[in-house]
Order: structure tokens, then sequence, then C-alpha cells
């Protein structure tokens, strides 16, 4: 009998069943590779300070020193890099904003996590920053569709994972267990993205889904090894290729890419680079996100041996490490779950 059953390996369920084998318990991942993720979409941007007012992240102060840390492990146990730890790059807008933010860098809660001292040449000579900038640190990005096929093959090669829709009605739940298609487990947790709105056993989700789009560029001989943030963020893939991320929408809900988010993303770009670039393809997603910005996670109020580890929004490469912990805690040493949570009903 498996520890648990986990449906979806985007982030969420490769993050939680990861969780569950650095413990010494066993998950078993069914995912259907056929649907779009979110997670093979996302800049994978991990950020502290977010927003034009450089608000400090929900959690920061638990959250970032445990990701480095879980994806430094996670890395080490597949064999392969995907953790890419650079500051992020905030040319300021203007005088006013640099006085705010050189202010801010000294408060205490602020300080770990800024950087005011930079050498601004290495960003000069490829961006518009005619008042600076300042540094945002404990910063970076993950490589997630990397990420996630590696650990896809490592479940593989354990016999702990297969591709296939999960069929909700095929799905028997006894007291002390359950039984898919004769894979036996004390709990299956769900971890389904978007396509949590057609899980029979959890209705009322708050979800508030946002859909977005970045674009990959090519850029001839610049140079700069951070991620530059402005409005957008412009990711250093590798030599000569950056990725720009993302727009926010909240209408037409659909993974299809649009000439609107393109044309969107170019201008932002064009106006924080100082070279040209051309656009090399472009993607779309839709992300869990839910009306109050917290995450989903916890068991069925009814079902205990059915539980969710969702709504992780615009943020699932630094919210996934530490709540997934939490996660584990609550279910084996019935440690609360934070305050703010959103509760399955
Ligand atoms: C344009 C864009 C940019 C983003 N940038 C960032 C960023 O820089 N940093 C960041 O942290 N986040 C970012 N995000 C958000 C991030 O993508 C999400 O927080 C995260 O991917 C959510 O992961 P998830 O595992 O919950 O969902 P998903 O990645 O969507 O995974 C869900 C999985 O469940 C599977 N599944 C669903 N239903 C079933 C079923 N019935 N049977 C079997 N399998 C099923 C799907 O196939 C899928 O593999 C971005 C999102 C977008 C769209």
């Amino acid at each position: 009998m498996y520890d648990c059953i986990i449906v979806g390996q985007g982030i969420a369920g490769t993050v939680l069943a990861y969780t569950f084998l650095r413990n010494q318990k066993i998950p078993f991942v069914i995912n259907a590779e056929e649907f779009p993720s979110a997670s093979q979409v996302a800049g994978g941007i991990f950020n502290p300070l977010t927003g034009k007012n450089l608000v400090k992240t929900w959690l920061a102060d638990d959250l970032f020193p445990f990701l480095h840390t879980f994806y430094r492990e996670i890395e080490k146990v597949l064999g392969e890099q995907f953790l890419h730890s650079m500051p992020i790059y905030r040319p300021f807008r203007s005088i006013k904003e640099q006085n705010e933010w050189i202010a801010k860098s000294t408060l205490p809660e602020f300080e770990p996590y800024l950087n005011t001292a930079v050498a601004e040449e290495q960003y000069s000579l490829d961006v518009r920053n005619p008042y600076g900038g300042i540094e945002t640190l404990q910063a970076g990005w993950i490589e997630l569709p990397k990420l996630l096929a590696t650990f896809r093959c490592f479940l593989e090669k354990k016999s702990l994972y297969f591709s296939e829709i999960f069929d909700y009605s095929a799905l028997q739940i006894f007291s002390e267990k359950v039984v898919y298609k004769g894979i036996e487990a004390e709990k299956i947790i769900f971890c389904e993205g978007t396509r949590a709105t057609m899980n029979p056993f959890f209705e009322n989700l708050p979800f508030n889904f946002a859909k977005g789009e970045t674009i990959d560029i090519f850029m001839k001989e610049a140079s700069f090894e951070s991620i530059i943030n402005q409005g957008i963020s412009i990711i250093p893939l590798r030599k000569n290729t950056f990725r720009v991320a993302s727009t926010y929408s909240w209408h037409k809900l659909d993974w299809e890419i649009s000439q609107k988010a393109r044309a969107e993303l170019t201008e932002k770009a064009s106006n924080l680079l100082k070279k040209d670039f051309s656009v090399l393809t472009q993607k779309a997603g839709i992300r869990p996100a839910t009306k109050n910005r917290r995450p989903i996670i916890g068991l069925h109020p009814r079902m205990p041996q059915i539980g969710i580890f969702n709504g992780l929004g615009s943020k699932g490469v630094s919210l996934a490490p530490y709540l997934a912990d939490r996660f584990f805690k609550h279910l084996y040493e019935n440690v609360p779950l934070p305050d703010e949570i959103n509760a399955p009903t």
C-alpha cells in the first residue's frame, strides 16, 4: 500500500511527491500529460519583494530560506541543475522612487532582501536605468520543465508514476484507505491546477484564475546575468536568449497565445532594453489563482482520506516547497496549517 496517491504533476504535485519521499513516505503519482500545465509556461521566478511598491511576499521569511535548501536538495537527488539563483535588478523609475526604495532598504525587515550598492555598469549597456537601480536578493528562477521532466523519469524508474486522465468515478473510498484501479493508498491528494474545477469531490473552491503569456526573445550581445524587472521580468535563459514574463488577464481564460499580449510584452521590453531584439516563441497559460491570493490546502471536511494542494496562483515556485512541508506536518504531526490558507469545502 502506498502512503498517498497524488493526482497532477505540475510544480504542486512534484514538490508534494518529493516532500513525501524525503520524509520516507511513498507516493504514487498519476498525471495526464495531454492536459496543459501552468508549470510548463511559467517564468519560474521566485522573488521575495513583489509589485511596484516592493511588497514583501506573504510568509517570505519562511519561504525563501526553505526553498533554496529544498531545490538544492532535489537537484542533488536528481543529478540535474535547474535552480538559478540571481538578483532581480529593478531600475528606478524616478528620483522619488530611488529615495523611497533606498530608505526602505534600511528597514530591518527589508535588509536581507535588498542590495543598494549595485554595480550599475553591468546593466547600463543593455538596460535603460537613468536613475540607477536596486537589487532584490534571495531571488532567481527555476527551470520548471526540466525539473518536472527529470522528476517524472525518477518516479518512473521507481514505478511510482503513470500517465492517464484520472477517472474520478473509479476511486473507491474506504474508512482507512482509498483504492484507484487496484492502487491502494492511505490518502489521495489532488494537485490538478486549474482543472480542479472538474473535481467532483471539491465544490465552490475560491478560484479566480488569471491568464498569462510570455515571449522568448533573441537579443545579440546582451550580457546581464540578473533578472531585470520593471512591470515585466526579463530572465536570462541562455546566451542571447531571454524570457519576457508576463501578462495578466482575467478575461477569455484559454490557453491560446494572443497578438495583444505579444504586443504588450514587446512594447514593455523595448521601453526597458536599449538593444534590438526579435521574438522567438510565445506561450500562454492559466494561473490557478484564488480570490484572496492564498492557496487552497487541506483535507476534505467529510472525507479525510482526500486532500487538495492547489491555488498557488502566480507564485507556485516560492510557495510550494514550504507549504508542502507544512501540509505534510499537518497530515502526520497534526501541526496546524498557516492561518490564511483556504480550507477546502
Ligand atoms: C504566464 C505565466 C507565468 C508565470 N510565471 C510564474 C513565475 O515566474 N513564478 C511562479 O512561481 N509562478 C509563475 N506562474 C504561476 C505558476 O505557473 C503556477 O503557480 C504553478 O504552475 C501551478 O502549478 P500546479 O501544479 O498547481 O498546476 P499545473 O502546473 O497546471 O499542473 C497541474 C497538473 O495536473 C494535471 N491534471 C489535472 N487534472 C488531471 C486529471 N484529472 N488527471 C490527471 N492529471 C491531471 C495536469 O495535467 C497538470 O500536469 C506563471 C503562470 C503563468 C501562466
